[in-house]
């Protein structure tokens, strides 16, 4: 039987963690059995982009080809998949293959697989000597669990970031039952942020942004928050003392969190979704009296990010982004490293 080729793709890429992105050609594996081929229309950009490729996390790879925030169209189908076809609009997040066997595995919650799930990109890739590249190119082959269907209703683009920002507030917000008679607090105010006031508002809870800026507060109103606390006015702390159910905490840098636990009702959760670096301030103990928690989210499985794309198609919920040619990536990346941005980032891969 004769050996099918690789498929040959393009990509912008980083040589090294001073080094700007720029284009590559590589190879995909052929298709086998369970693989769906796509050809990538948009990528959106995701700060853990910008902190990979310039190993700010350490342990990145290079070259290091980045994106998780993909949505295509079918190109053609390996043997054995049913539940897509050519043409179809598609979307690819954070994870492309996992064990499928361990607990979190057969419960849908491939992220927390105990093997580690493969990861979209900057991973050991299993079929080529280097690291699994990401959706800043072409093409990508992905087995079928690891493909989510996208509503045709979506803007392909703006659906994109629902992939990764999107995912990683609506898990906890899912979990911690966010739904009507539910008082949900967002934390910060990026990309997540916004996601997580959007999705918050659309389960029918009772929406609080948390920001140090009053002008970000009048952005999330926009978004649909209720109401708005600036957390360095005393008075707002004050006000919205015991107050929430639960607090979706997207703030990226060291941050108190003495502050956000008085705003907890009794049993209330506090989730850490942004947190990237260690804490080094001390915790208050006795704001846990009220039986308040803290616990932490990461992304989310394949179904509920299904449910979510399902959920977004019904209620007509994207993120809010801009599109960009792939050469404007390298600027780009400056200013979100800047924190300057409230919006995404959408790369037109036609423009490769
Ligand atoms: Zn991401
Ligand atoms: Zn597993």
């Amino acid at each position: 039987m004769a050996t099918t080729p690789p498929l040959p793709a393009r990509g912008w890429a980083a040589s090294a963690a001073d080094a700007p992105l720029a284009p590559i050609t590589f190879e995909r594996r052929a298709p086998r059995d369970g693989d769906v081929v796509i050809d990538i229309d948009y990528c959106g950009i995701c700060h853990s982009d910008v902190h990979t490729v310039r190993n700010e996390w350490h342990g990145t790879a290079y070259p290091c080809l980045p994106g998780h925030e993909i949505v295509g169209r079918v190109r053609e189908v390996g043997p054995g998949v049913i539940d897509f076809k050519p043409g179809d609009v598609v979307g690819v997040g954070c994870l492309v293959d996992s064990c499928r066997e361990c607990p979190s595995c057969r419960r849908g919650l491939e992220q927390y697989c105990v093997r580690g799930a493969t990861q979209t990109y900057n991973w050991p890739d299993p079929d080529f000597d280097r690291r699994t590249f990401g959706g800043y190119s072409t093409t990508i082959v992905v087995q079928e669990r690891f493909v989510l269907r996208v509503p045709e209703t979506l803007d392909p683009a703006a659906a994109a970031p629902i992939l990764c920002a999107g995912i990683t507030t609506w898990s906890p917000l899912r979990k911690f039952g966010a739904g009507p008679g539910v008082h949900v607090g967002v934390a910060g105010f990026g990309g997540l942020g916004l996601m997580a006031i959007k999705l918050a508002r659309a389960l029918g809870a009772e929406v609080t942004a948390i920001t140090r800026s009053p002008e970000k507060g009048e952005h999330a109103k926009a978004a649909g928050a209720h109401d708005v606390v600036i957390s360095t006015e005393k008075d707002d702390l004050r006000r919205a003392r015991m107050s929430l159910d639960l607090i979706i905490d997207t703030i990226p840098v060291h941050h108190e969190l003495n502050p956000l636990l008085k705003l907890l009702r009794l049993d209330g959760n506090l989730v850490l979704v942004g947190a990237i670096e260690p804490f080094d301030e001390g915790l208050d103990a006795r704001l846990l009296y009220l039986r308040r928690s803290i616990t932490a989210s990461a992304i989310g499985g394949l179904p509920e990010t299904q449910e979510l794309l399902d959920f977004c198609g019904e209620h007509g919920i994207v993120a809010d982004i801009e599109t960009i040619p792939m050469e404007r990536v390298n600027s780009a990346y400056d200013e979100i490293a800047a924190g300057k941005i409230d919006f995404r980032y959408v790369i037109d891969m036609a423009t490769l």
